[in-house]
């Protein structure tokens, strides 16, 4: 029997324990397992090669994602890392353009040092990305919406240009996870999240993940996974596990918040502008309307110049300043020095990622106090 989304999230992988009946997957904090002879393995072998907590994360992730096979990693750039290694000296990735800053830095600083290169490039423009396919091409890596303008990428329409030049196409699902928005349905190959964002959900645990359908992608990844090492722990997969349990009672709330919050920046007269696909006047509504349940809850502004963004960040109460995203409580971050900073200032400028660009992980308290929160600190901080 197939279940809908909510149910997957507390039902999906594997549920409980066969052996005791125990309602959760038992943490089994071992690094290896007897064997009964010589090649008599009860299908348990080495911790990095497989654990059964994170052996069932790893299916949990696979079913909420309508993939097939899932990876469980010890964080999101771990699981990064892992993807790009199936790369070889002369390939070439396009890049979306607003991506996570850590993405832009691996393989700027790491990979090309292996001969793999990557372009940037707008790939909510269909135009450019087919423009820069060439015969070095060999995915095309897309963030949606992307870090941190929120800037919305059309997966399907970039998968057909994928699947057309015979490419991969890779999504990073980690702002709008796949209660909103399930990439390998429309077409995408692999998809990867930080799990430390949303699917934990209260900033308490770091996690990476992927998914594959293709059976061939999925063996290869399997074998990174063992061959590079950065398996995610059974007590963090066990947190994991249980953090997804409520993801989606969480992110209705963290989406409804995040479209007051959005809404009332916008009348608010102390923004430049406001970055959210959730707004009809969001240069990304509609495609995001099309591919996601909704719009998940990041949310960028430009500060007035009237105000001094220094000032809002040391302001504020409620909302914490702090790295990260996608916890139950509201975090504000500033691009340009912190997530972002590992991107070169001109290209970081050229794209939008001002010195008065904020962003905003809109949590799951009252909306109304955060508005005050953030009102308050906006106020105080005019220059
Ligand atoms: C945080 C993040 C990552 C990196 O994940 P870590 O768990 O911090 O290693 C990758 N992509 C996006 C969109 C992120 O927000």
């Amino acid at each position: 029997m197939s279940y809908a989304i909510n149910s997957l999230l507390i039902h999906g992988g594997i549920d409980g324990d066969e052996t005791t009946g125990a309602v959760n997957v038992p943490i089994y904090q071992t690094s290896t397992y007897k064997q009964d002879g010589l090649g008599e393995d009860r299908g348990w072998e080495y911790s990095r090669t497989g654990n059964p907590t994170r052996a069932a994360l790893e299916k949990l992730i696979a079913d909420l994602e309508q993939g097939e096979y899932g990876l469980a990693f010890a964080s999101g750039l771990a699981a990064i890392n892992t993807v790009l290694s199936i790369f070889e000296r002369g390939d070439k990735l396009i890049v979306s353009d607003n991506i996570y800053g850590g993405t832009f830095r691996i393989l700027d600083q790491v990979f090309k040092n292996f001969g793999i290169e990557y372009k940037i490039v707008n790939t909510s423009n269909l135009e450019e990305v087919e423009l820069a396919i060439d015969h070095t091409v060999k995915a095309i890596y897309v963030e949606s919406p992307a870090n941190p303008l929120l800037t919305v990428t059309d997966i399907k329409a970039v998968s057909n240009i994928a699947k057309n030049y015979n490419k991969l196409l890779i999504v990073d699902n980690t702002f709008l996870t796949p209660y909103l928005q399930r990439p390998l349905t429309l077409g995408a190959d692999i998809v990867i999240h930080s799990g430390t964002k949303y699917l934990g959900g209260h900033s308490d645990t770091v996690s990476g993940l992927v998914v594959v359908k293709d059976s061939r992608l999925a063996e290869r990844l399997y074998y990174l996974q063992n061959a590079i090492g950065g398996v995610l722990p059974p007590f963090d997969s066990f947190l994991m596990i249980r953090g997804i349990k409520t993801l989606g009672v969480r992110m209705d709330r963290h989406v409804a918040n995040a479209e007051k919050v959005a809404r009332w920046l916008v009348d608010s007269g102390y923004v430049q502008k406001v970055y959210y696909p959730g707004l009809e006047t969001d240069p990304g509504y509609e495609v995001q309307k099309k591919q996601a349940d909704g719009p998940g809850a990041m949310v960028s502004f430009v500060l007035d110049a009237k105000y001094d963004y220094r000032k809002f960040f040391k302001n504020l109460k409620l909302v914490t300043l702090a790295e990260s995203l996608g916890g139950v409580e509201s975090l504000v971050c500033h691009p340009a020095s912190m997530t972002h900073a590992a991107i070169p200032k001109e290209i970081r400028e050229s794209v939008g990622i001002v010195d008065e660009l904020i962003r905003l992980s809109v949590g799951i308290e009252d909306a109304d106090d955060i508005i005050e929160d953030l009102k308050q600190a906006i106020e105080s901080s005019a220059k």
